[in-house]
């Protein structure tokens, strides 16, 4: 696998620059209102990831909140168990829910009363896709390929302009065989430069691991890496030293296939990879880049997303 190397040059903008220009406090690090401008830019981001859409691709937009037993199956709480967020919510007659909100008006701790609901918030946007896939059967010769995206939640409260606990993700996800997955992450890559390189983004290709949970997670995490199933495509966007990722590339060989019982036409254990563009880091790595005006960008860069 081919790996862009490249020295990054710093961001134009700073942090502080971009928090003021984008984004607008809701009281809660990694939550923020989005300013019109910030908007436009990530609506012509959408529509220009809409135009490089694989063909036959299957577009589905799903809701923030996913089944909890879904993601269980999925094998999440094994591997983030620290990111995932539940929902909760009270329950019971009058007695019971008057109860909690009597003891919230007298000022003590009303939150004991939740009960744990059967949604969580949603860590990605490719999840219910395996699942929903695999009830339609053996796959057809050629797979799939869907067009996913949703609001993301992840538990990682900071401060820093590129890590949000509720942002945007889309993602384009090859179903079927080792060898149409493996061609479509390659071939994905190569694209996914190009969108890069038509943005004006300064940018690195580079094998990568998710954060996997404990001491554990540690040795998972340094196998990703070394076999090659996670790769990201990073940008300056708080320094050159540590940029961020802004699109990951990733491989899960036949771990939903087998999850999910869903089989190649061989009878096999499906394949899966997805391709995840971060659209709140991809529109921040833009402003970083270009300064917080997007009229003032230039000219091909504005030309490319249609602006
Ligand atoms: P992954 O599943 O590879 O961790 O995430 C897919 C993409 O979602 C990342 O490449 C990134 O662009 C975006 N993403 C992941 N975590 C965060 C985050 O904390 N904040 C923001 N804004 N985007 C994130
Ligand atoms: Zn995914």
């Amino acid at each position: 696998m081919t790996i862009a190397v490249k020295t990054l040059g710093k961001p134009k903008t700073t942090p502080e620059a971009l928090l003021n220009a984008l984004f607008r406090p809701m009281g809660i690090d990694g939550v923020y209102g989005r300013t019109g401008k910030y908007e436009d830019v990530v609506e012509a981001l959408a529509a220009l990831i809409s135009r490089c859409r694989p063909t036959g691709a299957e577009v589905l937009r799903f809701p923030p909140v996913v089944s909890r037993a879904m993601i269980e199956k999925s094998g999440y709480l094994k591997s983030f168990p620290h990111l995932l967020g539940c929902v909760c919510n009270l329950e019971g007659g009058e007695r019971e829910i008057g109860a909690a909100v009597d003891r919230f008006l007298a000022g003590e701790d009303w939150t004991g009363a939740l009960k744990t609901a059967d949604l969580v918030l949603a860590p990605a946007a490719c999840y219910p896709v395996y699942p929903l896939a695999a009830k339609r059967g053996a796959l057809p010769a050629e797979g799939y390929v869907f067009d996913v995206a949703c609001d993301c939640f992840r538990r990682e409260p900071s401060r820093d302009i590129d890590r949000l606990q509720s942002f945007r993700m889309r993602e384009f996800v090859r179903i079927g065989t080792p060898e149409q997955v493996r061609a479509f992450r390659e071939d994905w890559m190569s694209r996914a430069t190009a969108i890069a390189e038509s943005l004006g983004l300064a940018y690195r290709v580079e094998a990568a691991s998710d954060p996997f949970f404990g001491r554990g997670g540690l040795l998972v995490s340094k196998a990703q890496a070394q076999q090659e199933l996670k790769f990201e495509l990073v940008v300056p966007v708080r320094s050159a030293e540590k940029p961020t990722a802004c699109m990951s590339f990733n491989y899960h060989r036949d771990h939903f296939g087998q999850t999910w019982a869903m089989k190649t036409q061989a009878g096999e254990a499906a394949h899966t990879a997805c391709i995840a563009f971060g659209m709140d880091r991809l529109a921040v790595a833009l402003f970083a880049t270009h300064g917080v005006e997007p009229a003032e960008w230039p000219a091909g860069v504005r030309k490319a997303l249609a602006l």
